[in-house]
């Protein structure tokens, strides 16, 4: 199976669908993507950045991670100018965005109520998180994770999906970096940014400075 076609959430699968059909008065020409959202980018790339899981405006709307709100657009303006991305606008999946080694996922593939998955839904959505994190396999070096949220809620599947976490797990910081190992012993850093929220970036609180710093450090640590 194909992760678009999972259904496995019952709760998420009625709230990805029912935003889907009422849809925001902004949008109501449009169709909404309404099912889980895949990971976007190159299957070599040497980073992956961790969101939490799909906005139910966003990319619940257009199909492609980070795509079509404005956290999306934050991000995406910030690849471009350190070089991740093709153009600094993501606003459909078909706009021809290309990123280059770095690919993007969420622990949580479906857009959930209040943008909060319960525990028992990141578990089961584990499934498909370690099949993205088998895909980039060996060339795997940093997980770049934006914010709080996404960081605990990858530091707390790793190790059920065969991964050595640090005891006690390191507290999710703004820039602050954390070394995991893969099942086959391999070093990965996991490095943390404040989430391109509007909540953080209107306030300042995540400059675009702050953000090209993270991602410059994630190529640094990528050594690409
Ligand atoms: S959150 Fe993940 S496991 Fe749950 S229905 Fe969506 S894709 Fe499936």
């Amino acid at each position: 199976m194909v992760v678009t076609a999972c259904r496995a959430c019952p709760r998420l699968v009625a709230w990805r669908e029912e935003v889907a059909a009422t849809r925001r008065a902004a949008f109501r020409d449009q169709t909404y993507w309404g099912r889980p959202v895949p990971g976007f980018g190159p299957e070599d790339a040497r980073v992956l950045v961790v969101g939490l899981a799909p906005a139910a405006h966003g990319a619940n709307r257009t199909g492609r991670m980070f795509t079509g709100d404005r956290s999306g657009d934050v991000l995406f303006a910030a690849l471009h100018r350190t070089g991740w991305a093709s153009q600094p606008l993501s606003t459909s999946a078909g706009d021809g965005m290309r990123l280059t080694g770095l690919r993007m996922t969420a622990p949580v593939h479906c857009a959930p109520p209040a943008n909060m998955p319960t525990p028992q839904e990141r578990t089961t959505c584990g499934a498909w998180l370690r099949r993205e994190l088998e895909l980039l396999g060996p060339r795997l070096r940093v997980l770049l994770v934006l914010g709080g949220f996404g960081w605990q809620a990858l530091l707390s599947e790793l190790p059920a999906l065969g991964w050595s976490v640090p005891v006690p797990r390191p507290a999710f910081r703004h820039g602050g970096e954390a070394t995991v190992v893969d099942p086959l012993g391999r070093p990965v850093t996991v490095l943390g940014c404040y989430h391109v929220s509007q909540q953080n970036t209107f306030t300042g609180r995540l400059t675009p400075d702050m953000l090209d710093a993270v991602l410059s450090r994630a190529r640094e640590l990528a050594g690409s």
